[in-house]
């Protein structure tokens, strides 16, 4: 057994302090039994917890650490921007250096406003949305997870859905009622919300490939559907690419799918492991922001050099790497090893994975939305997670989850992966006979 004496000796301090010990709900382990670990170092694809113990990781900071963790191009660069002063409140030059190349990267958004969190950025997006329409209506999917915002804290998924309470306490009724929450991949759903809700719709949002209850992919021509439908009906698509954007591709998904939405929202990898989210879109629509339009949406730190000048290198770098074929190339490998494990193991398993996003059901059926991924045996899962953890790999402590391949995976890193889960789904057959 691994010694975290120094951990649990820090969580129960924590518990004093911290409500249920975390400033983030899925950190404290309660899905899967057990009590968090406490990191004070992490670099390349590893993280070392206060006791010593080393863990390859695969949540990636939850999806940031897309060159693997303190890369030294992007220390560096956070280093330099802190000399010169942590905080202007004034404009600076890297905001506009960030902007211009998220906009170039992503050729939908023409202009982007920055923020310091996914759901800001989700939040702001909306707001936007229903400004630009003057419609209150917004078309959610189960399972998606826009941040937490009261409006969009509907059957979200991640956290709310690890804990079993999709809606959370604290918002009023009245705050979600324009919100339609629908299946994920069933067409017809958004065409009957359309037909009943004629002329009131603002918009869709949606994550294009939703990584916040596991993982699963769009249907051949769903997010088409998605923007067709919209167009028809005078509302905006809005794609929350806060998981998606500038880890799928250069692009988003939306380039790796083909499909311009109206507005698109990101945080994540854009901040370099800094907190950071932007949202941007069509330069008429964004043009209605304060200080130009209508539509208010500010913040004291937004644009903070610090996350601009993280978020420019890290970019930088997954340019000048060629990082996206890298990443392809390793999570191809890491299914390969982990379905042939799954099969040899004669355990029942779904892969599902898009890039260097991936998740494991323990589920004989396929799964392509909420309905599907609730059906998993999550028992199963909290064994899995366990021994991975006793094997020093780290998976993210939920079936809710997807996890994440960085550039600074290696082969071997894979290899070893594979090895531990196959000797954990050996063992349950040996345990089942
Ligand atoms: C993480 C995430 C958010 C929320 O971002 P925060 O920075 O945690 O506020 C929103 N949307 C999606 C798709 C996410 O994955």
């Amino acid at each position: 057994m691994i010694s975290r004496a120094k951990s649990d000796q820090l969580f129960s301090e924590a518990l004093k302090f911290i409500p249920g010990g975390v400033n983030s709900p899925v950190r404290a382990f309660r899905a899967v039994g057990g009590q968090p670990f406490f990191v004070n170092r992490a670099s390349g694809a590893r993280v070392w917890d206060v006791d010593g113990n080393e863990y390859l990781d695969y949540v990636g900071t939850w999806g940031p650490a897309i060159l693997g963790h303190a890369p030294k191009e992007v220390v560096g660069a956070v280093q330099a921007a802190a000399a010169d002063g942590t905080s202007f409140g004034i404009p600076n030059p890297l905001e506009v250096r960030l902007a211009s190349m998220i906009c170039s990267w992503v050729p939908s958004v023409q202009k982007v406003r920055m923020c310091n969190s996914g759901t800001e950025a989700t939040m702001s997006a909306l707001r936007l949305a229903r400004g630009f329409t003057g419609r209150d209506k917004v078309i959610k999917f189960e399972g998606c997870y826009h941040g937490h915002s009261d409006s969009l804290l509907v059957k979200a998924g991640s956290g709310a859905l690890t804990f079993g309470n999709p809606d959370s306490a604290g918002v009023p009724a009245a705050f979600t009622r324009h919100t339609i929450v629908l299946p994920f991949n069933d067409p017809d759903a958004v065409e009957a919300a359309f037909a009943a809700n004629h002329g009131q719709v603002a918009g869709i949002i949606v994550e294009p490939v939703p990584g916040n209850a596991g993982l699963y992919l769009p249907k051949l021509g769903y997010l088409a559907f998605l923007r067709e439908i919209t167009k028809a009906n005078a509302a905006l698509l809005i794609f929350d690419e806060v998981m998606t954007g500038f880890r799928l591709a250069k692009g988003g998904a939306q380039e790796r799918f083909g499909i311009a939405p109206d507005l698109s929202c990101f945080g994540k990898v854009i901040g370099g492991g800094l907190p950071v989210g932007a949202f941007g879109g069509r330069a008429e629509i964004m043009d209605l922001l304060a200080p130009s339009g209508p539509v208010y949406q500010a913040g004291t730190l937004s644009g903070n050099p610090l996350a601009m000048a993280a978020g420019i290198a890290a970019l930088e770098q997954l340019h000048q790497t060629n990082a996206y074929d890298a990443l392809e190339e390793l999570g191809a490998s890491l299914e390969a090893g982990l379905r042939a494990a799954a099969a040899s193991a004669g355990v029942p398993m779904q892969f599902n994975r898009c890039g260097s996003m991936f998740c494991a059901y323990f589920s004989a059926e396929p799964v392509a939305n909420l309905a599907n991924a609730l059906k998993s045996d999550r028992e199963r899962f909290k064994e899995y997670f366990h021994g991975m953890l006793e094997a020093g790999i780290y998976i993210a402590p939920s079936q809710f989850e997807a996890g994440f391949l960085s550039t600074a995976h290696t082969r071997a890193d894979i290899e070893r992966t594979v090895e531990a889960a196959s000797r954990v789904l050996k063992r349950w057959r040996r345990a089942a006979a």
